[in-house]
């Protein structure tokens, strides 16, 4: 019995941090089925309530580097001093059991991304005005003065690489955000290339012929 999907989607969902993209993305998995979060690796610290392999799988940067060597990324890149990487092997058995699969990466990696494979889906998300990202993070209350200017530098020159990305959600209201995000994926999944054409085959050309 053939499968209706041929195989599953990547959606590259980037953002400056504070516009909410973590909470976005763990809200649209428990909403959709057959949709898997791609845990990414990195040599940051856990922030607390991060747990290991669900959030993050948290490593030294020389474990990061002899995986850099065995060419197990199929992109990474460094944030904030810190390294992050797509570990290769877990994205390709999500997609092979037709799962799609949400990456949450930085504009650099996403871009990386954008040359390695052409029929991803590009996400970007925006907060809804700088003021208001200033002050996400600064509740956030994890980062140190300096880190937190740094945070914001780098949220306007991730933000110029908006025009790059397929879609662009404003998240200024959480359902609405949600309903966008649902709505970009559900459309996805309906594309005609996305479905299996020996499924169409055997289920309606072939019946025919009986
Ligand atoms: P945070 O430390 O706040 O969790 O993440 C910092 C940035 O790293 C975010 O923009 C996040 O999207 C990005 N990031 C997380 N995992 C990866 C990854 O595997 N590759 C790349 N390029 N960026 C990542």
């Amino acid at each position: 019995m053939q499968q209706k999907k041929s195989k599953g989607s990547l959606f590259i969902v980037s953002a400056p941090s504070g516009a909410g993209k973590t909470t976005l993305c763990k809200k649209i998995i428990s909403r959709l089925p057959n949709l898997k979060f791609s845990v990414s690796y990195t040599t940051r610290q856990p922030r607390p309530g991060e747990i290991n392999d669900k959030d993050y799988t948290f490593i030294s940067r020389k474990e990061f580097r002899s995986m850099i060597e065995r060419d197990e990324f199929l992109e990474w890149a460094e944030v904030h001093g810190e390294l992050y990487g797509t570990f290769k092997k877990r994205i390709q058995d999500s997609l092979l059991s037709g799962n799609d699969v949400i990456l949450d990466i930085d504009t650099q990696g996403a871009m990386k991304l954008k040359k390695k494979i052409k029929e991803a889906v590009f996400i970007f998300i925006l907060p809804p005005s700088l003021d208001v990202l200033n002050e996400r993070l600064e509740k956030r209350m994890t980062d140190s003065p300096k880190a937190l200017k740094k945070r914001l530098e780098r949220a306007i020159y991730e933000i110029k690489t908006y025009s790059k990305y397929d879609y662009v959600i404003i998240n200024d209201i959480f359902k609405d955000a949600i309903r966008q995000l649902e709505a970009i994926i559900i459309a996805q999944r309906a594309k005609s290339e996305m479905i299996n054409s020996q499924w169409i085959k055997e289920n309606f050309l072939n019946q025919g012929a009986k």
